[in-house]
């Protein structure tokens, strides 16, 4: 019997009109799209069942039967987490928190784990929640059980001791499943349950990043920057660029709890400094948000280039300020992607990565060669470089930086040498004119090195 799956029915009743107007109100803004909660109620069947994910632990799943008919029949498997690379400890005033054993380095894979549990955000079965609950956990291994009864309950701050009920509103993270967004968007959306993800706690300066692997159903945690022995290994709750007052609202609202990490409560925090420093760089790249403060009307990286008003380091200073306020507010998990288009690209090491490749491409362009050697060093090692022709781009610049594309362009085109500004101007327009595309300005570009200095 555990093995086979249940068939939970539709239920009869009608949910209170109150209760669906709000729910409605909820999926209708966040989907778009017409739902109806009391129709969803009256015409959903769900299955209950084991989903072949078995490794580590096994996992079950409620799901609807629409939804579980899409689902692919087969998951990748993952290897084992290694337990030596975590310990589970007591925090001061959060309970238990997981804490590095190892050195991990900056992007390295701290985690990936598989749910033990995925059902989904609305469910209106014909039984008892309480039901289904006891049909689904009775399939679970006594080991899983074990560590589940163990997890925190962050409302009560109590560990959970005695009902399903309580565990799974509070330590579940939201996922989606593989299955088409259309015509149901809400089907997609399912809340799991993790037996070690779970353990890490927030803080607004994290130093890991949880993202959800739908194609694998997996979650996978990376480090964001180094993360020594002994540290906690920690994640953001709640968007860190949001302003102390918007953190402290969204995790009493979602969470439950008042935040006492590091930039939240250190003696003698200026807390309006704070606010400002973090608007500022998650706004950097934003034209249009970024109309006061450090970073507001700094010029465009070719504009910089051709007009000799424009102060020297004007945007070196600004990308070096940028990043040692990255590094005070432990937001090295800011990734704003600016915009989309040719010479926008994903980068990386986030935003980071962005000001590295900034600064050294003004060097680059100013012809100092000792910083833009610094610089193009950190913006080889801030990308992963397994790439062997990207290995190959990065050598030939920091062998030889008058093959860097942007070489020298902020002295000629100030220079007003016409013949070198008409030269450099063609180089601009073609990027392989050179006749060595992995050296030319259309490498850099896809190394998404270009497109990120224009503001
Ligand atoms: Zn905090």
């Amino acid at each position: 019997m555990r093995y086979k799956p249940s068939v939970v029915r539709p239920c009869d009743q009608i949910p209170p009109v109150e209760l669906c107007a709000k729910v409605n109100d909820r999926l209708r803004t966040a989907t778009n799209n017409p739902f109806d909660f009391a129709e969803h109620v009256r015409h959903r069947t769900y299955v209950v069942r084991s989903l072949p994910i078995a490794h580590p632990h096994e996992c079950v799943v409620m799901l609807d039967a629409g939804v579980d008919a899409l689902l692919p029949s087969d998951f990748p498997s993952l290897p084992t987490v290694s337990e030596a690379d975590f310990d589970v400890n007591k925090t001061p005033g959060k309970g238990l928190g997981l804490f590095a054993r190892r050195l991990f380095r900056c992007n390295e894979t701290v985690l990936v784990e598989h749910p033990v549990v995925i059902m989904p955000y609305l469910v209106g079965p014909s039984v008892p929640l309480s039901d289904v609950y006891a049909d689904m956990f009775g399939r679970l291994s006594a080991e899983v059980l074990q560590a589940i009864r163990s997890l925190p309950c962050p409302s009560s701050g109590k560990d959970f001791k005695d009902s399903y009920e309580t565990i799974l509103p509070t330590s579940t993270i939201a996922i989606s499943l593989p299955v088409p967004r259309e015509p149901f968007a809400e089907l997609a959306t399912h809340k799991a349950l993790f037996l070690t993800a779970t353990r890490c706690n927030h803080s607004c300066g994290p130093n890991s990043k949880w993202e959800w692997d739908e194609k694998k159903l997996s979650l996978v945690l990376t480090a964001v920057r180094q993360i020594n022995p002994g540290d906690e290994i920690t994640i953001a709750y709640v968007p860190p660029h949001l302003p102390f007052d918007g953190r402290r609202e969204a995790l009493l609202d979602g969470f439950a709890f008042e935040c006492h990490c590091l930039h939240c409560v250190q003696p003698g925090i200026d807390i309006r400094q704070s606010d400002a420093n973090r608007h500022a760089v998650c706004t950097f790249w934003d034209v249009d948000k970024m109309t006061s403060g450090p970073f507001a009307k700094l010029p465009a990286f070719d504009k910089w280039c051709l007009e000799p008003s424009i102060p020297a380091y004007i945007l070196i200073d600004a990308h070096r300020r940028a990043l040692d306020i990255i590094q005070d507010e432990g937001l090295e998990i800011l990734d704003t992607h600016p915009g989309s288009g040719p010479g926008h690209h994903a980068h990386p090491h986030r935003d980071v990565g962005r000001h590295i490749d900034a600064i050294a491409m003004c060097y680059g362009a100013l012809e100092d060669a000792d910083n833009f050697l610094i610089w193009i060093r950190k913006a080889a090692a801030a990308r992963e470089m397994d790439d062997p022709e990207q290995k190959l781009v990065f050598s030939k610049w920091m062998s030889n930086p008058m093959s860097f594309p942007v070489w020298g362009w902020r002295k000629v085109f100030c220079a007003g040498d016409a013949e070198e500004v008409k030269r450099l101007s063609k180089d601009m327009e073609n990027g392989d004119e050179k006749g060595d595309s992995t050296v030319g300005l259309a490498a850099c570009i896809k190394m998404g090195m270009f497109g990120f200095v224009g503001k």
